[in-house]
């Protein structure tokens, strides 16, 4: 049976371009009612124009789809609240909310202002938490909700020149996995993408080769199957680019165990780095602590 989300309520957030435009249409093409958000602007975030949201409303009226634009920044708590207060009053339910709004402002640390560190952490992490926050109370009285947040290769691997957006694409990673659990009896799914694609905030980064290939509307069918209802995937980064698709997921090697009964020496952890950082041994990370109970256990200090 093909996926859809008749009776659904969606909001994309950075809709009006790029990645969030495709997410938009392909939403809305499955029967979702979309709140098309995007204030306009540039890629550093100055300036706005109402046309950007209003032309991806247009695009998806004219295919026979449902939309609403809305021109509010995500990165003011007050501002994000109008968004979700979009969907609310237009169709009086939200069940999906894609949080992709972004901006670059690249510059090497030693020479990064901190009002640009703050300013990109304001759009990428706290405008995701400021239009969580608004739709949680919802999601949780209906029981219902699909969230998708916006990482980035350049928080999980890093990259020149990228502290304030590597920095703030973490941190949403690090929001999704604890509310995973605080939303998982209210049946609400919170998961990241981690794309690549050619967009206007990635033209000049691409190889030419490769960038052609790299289509955003690539993307996006990943980012529709996290706001399925048949997705019972939580807290999960999923990754895509032209057009492969594969999960990223933290790993932690076999390390090395002392007894905790004992002191343990800078020496002791320098001479066994070799087993600590050893990569050829390692298993999924869902936290130290299994590993843990499982070696004290072998070594008697706990049954
Ligand atoms: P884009 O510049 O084409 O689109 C971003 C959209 O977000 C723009 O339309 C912009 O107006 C909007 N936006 C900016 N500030 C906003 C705000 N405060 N409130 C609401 N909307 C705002 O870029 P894109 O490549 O489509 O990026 C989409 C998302 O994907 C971003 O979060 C970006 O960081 C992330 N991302 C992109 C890539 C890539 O390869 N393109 C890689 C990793 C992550």
């Amino acid at each position: 049976m093909d996926v859809r989300y008749d009776d659904r309520v969606a909001i994309v957030t950075g809709a009006g371009a790029g990645l969030g435009r495709c997410h938009a249409l392909l939403l809305a093409s499955r029967g979702a009612k979309v709140v098309v958000n995007d204030p306009g602007g540039s890629v550093d975030g100055t300036g706005g124009a109402n046309r950007v949201a209003d032309a991806v409303v247009a695009e998806i009226v004219a295919a026979g789809g449902q939309a609403v634009a809305n021109y509010n920044s995500v990165a003011d708590e007050a501002s994000a609240q109008g968004i979700i207060d979009t969907a609310m009053n237009t169709w009086g339910r939200l069940d999906i909310l894609v949080n992709n709004a972004g901006i670059l402002r690249d510059k090497a640390f030693n020479n990064m202002s901190m009002a640009d560190y703050e300013f990109v952490n304001q759009v990428h992490h706290f405008g995701t938490a400021y239009c969580i926050k608004a739709a949680w109370p919802i999601m949780r009285k209906q029981s219902y909700g699909r969230i998708v947040v916006t990482t980035s290769g350049s928080g999980t691997v890093g990259n020149f020149g990228q502290a304030n957006y590597g920095a703030a694409k973490m941190a949403v990673n690090g929001l999704i996995n604890v509310l995973r659990h605080e939303g998982a009896k209210y049946n609400i799914r919170l998961n990241a993408i981690s794309p690549s694609a050619y967009t206007r905030m990635t033209e000049s980064l691409l190889p030419p080769d490769i960038a052609p290939w790299m289509k955003p509307e690539l993307v996006s069918p990943m980012v529709a199957w996290l706001c399925s209802e048949e997705c019972d995937q939580n807290g999960e980064i999923m990754a895509a680019t032209a057009g492969g698709y594969a999960r990223v997921q933290y790993f932690v090697t076999e390390g090395a165990q002392f007894d905790p009964a004992e002191p343990v020496s800078i020496e002791m952890v320098r001479d066994s780095l070799g087993a600590i950082r050893d990569l050829s041994n390692v298993k999924p990370y869902f936290g130290m602590m299994g590993n843990v109970v499982e070696k004290l256990r072998d070594m008697g200090r706990i049954k």
